[in-house]
């Protein structure tokens, strides 16, 4: 990607009658088919794109080439940019006048800091938009057949991270063995089996169904179905690493061999540049013919 030739001075802003905006952006967990039209229209308009590590490289197809891509990844354990930097940045790109997307992997307010970060731009005096995602929490298990609700095996999900906040207090586990909810954990490829020995000690049972999915709707998918019980050597053995969404509940049980791969067109790759246009057209199509 380039820079941006055209210049960008508080007057442009001025000139467009316009405030400094910033949109927080979901990328899905992957395949770029996955992305929102409203997400396509976000980046196809921008002209500062800053993009977290866990956003499929796939997705940024649809950027313009004199757009200004910057990663700024944060992975645990990771070298990270510091979150103070990423609010600096966005408000000094926005009040130059560009259009800055924050592209954030699956939902920018699900375990993506954007609470956060509408909070920073809002006290820098910046209008924000969201563009919501596909999070990874219900389409990674669907990758696999998965449905996270189901009326046969409980009352509903919960969403939680096994990745405790520095000085922060993690989940009680035991209250979510007992909850008779669906348990779909981010983040907790490290902590699995402190996770999974957690859930047991609070009732639940060694058989319960559970299952792990690694990069879900990316070329790297892998998945897994197994118990509660066999969870941490299931994740363990088939390498099963970050990132990876696990699933507790009866739900983990359904649905197997219920995808099929051919069907989906859940492979990045399938997906040629020359959708763009055909994406936005018929999407905008079907809007009109609507409307
Ligand atoms: N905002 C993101 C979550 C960010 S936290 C969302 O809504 O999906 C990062 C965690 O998300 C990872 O540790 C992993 O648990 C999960 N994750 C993100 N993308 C994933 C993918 N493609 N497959 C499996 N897990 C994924």
């Amino acid at each position: 990607m380039t820079f941006d030739p055209t210049p960008s001075t508080p007057s442009r802003l001025q000139a467009e009658g316009r405030r400094p905006v910033v949109t927080l952006v979901g990328a899905g967990p992957g395949a770029a088919d996955l992305l929102t039209v409203r997400a396509v229209k976000a980046l196809r308009q921008a002209t500062v794109v800053l993009v977290d590590d866990l956003v499929d490289p796939d997705v940024l197809r649809y950027v313009r080439r004199s757009a200004r891509v910057v990663p700024v990844g944060k992975r645990g354990g990771c070298a990270s940019t510091p979150q103070a930097f990423i609010h600096r940045l966005m408000v000094a790109e926005a009040r130059r006048g560009e259009r800055v997307v924050r592209l954030k992997g699956g939902d920018p307010f699900v375990f993506g800091r954007g609470g956060e970060e509408v909070d920073a731009l809002r006290e820098a005096g910046l209008e924000v938009a969201v563009v919501s995602g596909l999070t990874a929490g219900l389409a990674g298990p669907a990758a696999l057949g998965i449905p996270v609700t189901d009326r046969r095996c409980g009352p509903g999900v919960v969403l939680v991270t096994a990745h405790e906040r520095e000085g922060g207090q993690g989940p009680d586990w035991g209250a979510l063995a007992r909850s008779g909810l669906t348990v779909v954990i981010y983040m907790g490829g490290a902590r699995v089996a402190e996770v999974a020995a957690a859930l047991q000690a609070g009732g639940l049972s060694p058989d319960t169904p559970a299952a792990a999915v690694h990069a879900a709707h990316t070329a790297r998918q892998r998945g897994a179905r197994c118990t509660l019980g066999t969870l941490a050597a299931t994740v363990a053995e088939q390498a099963l690493a970050s990132p990876v969404v696990l699933v507790v509940g009866g739900v983990a049980g359904l649905g197997e061999g219920a995808v099929l791969e051919g069907v989906l067109p859940a492979r990045a790759a399938e997906a040629s540049a020359a959708d763009a246009p055909a994406l936005w057209s018929a999407g905008e199509r079907a809007m009109a013919t609507r409307g």
